[in-house]
C-alpha cells in the first residue's frame, strides 16, 4: 500500500515534517543533502519539495523528492500548482510519478506573478486548487495535502470566504491542511475551532517559519499577507542590522510558539527550514521533551 499523510497524523503524537524548495546549482543541490543529513536528526515523517513559479522547477521538484527518497530514506511529497500546465501535460507529469510510487501531493493553485491583478489559468488548465485536487484524484488515488490561512488568503475578501473555499479543497478529496507561515498561535487555534465547526476533521498542521533575518521575513510577509506580532518586531527590530542576533530571536520565538501548538494538541509541525538545518535543530532541542 502506498503511503498517505494520514499515516504520519495518527501515532498519538504531533508529526514533524520538512519543507524543502529545489536549488538551481549542484552546489546548492550538495549544500542542501548535507543539510537533510542534519535534518535527519528531527525525524521528519516526510520532507516535501516546492514547485517554483510558473512550472519553472517542475523536473527539478520531481526529481528531487525522488532523490531524497532514494539516498535519505525519508518520506517525500512533491508540491503541484495549476500554474504552467493544462489537463494533458498535467496527467502525464503526475502518472509518471504515480508509477514510481510517488503517492504525496501538495496541491496548490500556485501564486499569480506579482504584475497581474487576477490568477489566469492556463488552456484547458484550473483556476482553483480545488480543482485540481479533483482531477488528481480522478487520475490516481494520490493522498493530498492542501494549504489554510490562518489570516485568510491575501486574496480572499473574508477569512470566512476563504474557509468555505477550504471546504471545497477538502471536500474534493485533501487528507490533510497544512496551513500558511503565521507568528501569533491566537490566529490559528481561532482557524482551527472555525475549520472544525465546518465539519472538517482532517488534520491541521501547523507551518512554522523560523525568521532568519528581519529584512527577509518582512518579504516574505509581503508576498503571503500572513503578520509579525508587534512585541516580535520590536525585539527584531532592536538587533539593528545584527542578523545573527535576529535568527537567534526567530529560534525562541518558535520554541515558544511550537511548545505551546503542541500543548494544545496540535496535529503536526510543518517547519519551511529554507534548505537550512540550523534553526530547525535549535528548535527540535527546544522541544523534544513534548514529542
Ligand atoms: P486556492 O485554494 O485555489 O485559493 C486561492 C484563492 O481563491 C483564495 O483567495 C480562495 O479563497 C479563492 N478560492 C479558492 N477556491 C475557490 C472557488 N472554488 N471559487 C472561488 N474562489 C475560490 N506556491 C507555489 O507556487 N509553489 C509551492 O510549492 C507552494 N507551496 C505552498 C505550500 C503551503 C503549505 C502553502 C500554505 C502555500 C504554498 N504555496 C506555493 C503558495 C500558494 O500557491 C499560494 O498561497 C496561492 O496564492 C494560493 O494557493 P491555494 O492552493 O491556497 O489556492
Amino acid at each position: 500500500m502506498s503511503v498517505r499523510f494520514t499515516d504520519f497524523y495518527k501515532k498519538g503524537k504531533p508529526a514533524l515534517s520538512v519543507e524543502i524548495f529545489p536549488p538551481k546549482t549542484e552546489k546548492g543541490v550538495n549544500n542542501l543533502f548535507s543539510e537533510l543529513e542534519k535534518l535527519k536528526q528531527i525525524k521528519p515523517e516526510f520532507v516535501s519539495v516546492t514547485y517554483g513559479a510558473g512550472g519553472s522547477t517542475r523536473n527539478l521538484t520531481s526529481d528531487l523528492a525522488l532523490q531524497v527518497r532514494e539516498n535519505l530514506n525519508i518520506k517525500t511529497a512533491f508540491h503541484f500548482t495549476c500554474v504552467g500546465s493544462g489537463r494533458e501535460e498535467m496527467k502525464e507529469y503526475v502518472t509518471a510519478l504515480a508509477k514510481q510510487d510517488m503517492n504525496l501531493i501538495v496541491a496548490l493553485r500556485g501564486d499569480k506573478p506579482q504584475n497581474v491583478e487576477e490568477f489566469v489559468p492556463p488552456a484547458d488548465g484550473f483556476r482553483y486548487a480545488n480543482e485540481l485536487v479533483a482531477y488528481l484524484k480522478s487520475l490516481h488515488p494520490f493522498s493530498m495535502a492542501v494549504a489554510g490561512y490562518p489570516e485568510g488568503h491575501v486574496e480572499a475578501p473574508s477569512l470566512e470566504e476563504d474557509l468555505k473555499n477550504l471546504k471545497k479543497k477538502v471536500d474534493a478529496g485533501a487528507d490533510v491542511i497544512i496551513t500558511q507561515l503565521f507568528y501569533d498561535n491566537h490566529l490559528f487555534y481561532n482557524y482551527v475551532e472555525k475549520v472544525r465547526a465546518m465539519g472538517i476533521e482532517i488534520p491541521i498542521v501547523a507551518g512554522v517559519l523560523p525568521i532568519q533575518s528581519l529584512p527577509q521575513i518582512e518579504r516574505f510577509l509581503g508576498l503571503c499577507g500572513s503578520t509579525l506580532p508587534d512585541e516580535l518586531r520590536k525585539k527584531l527590530e532592536e538587533c539593528g542590522e545584527d542578523h545573527a542576533a535576529q535568527r537567534e530571536i526567530g529560534v525562541q520565538q518558535a520554541i515558544d510558539q511550537c511548545r505551546d501548538l503542541i500543548k494544545n494538541g496540535v496535529d503536526g509541525i510543518h517547519f519551511y527550514c529554507l534548505n537550512k538545518s540550523y534553526s530547525v535543530l535549535k528548535i527540535y532541542e527546544g522541544i523534544k521533551d513534548l514529542l
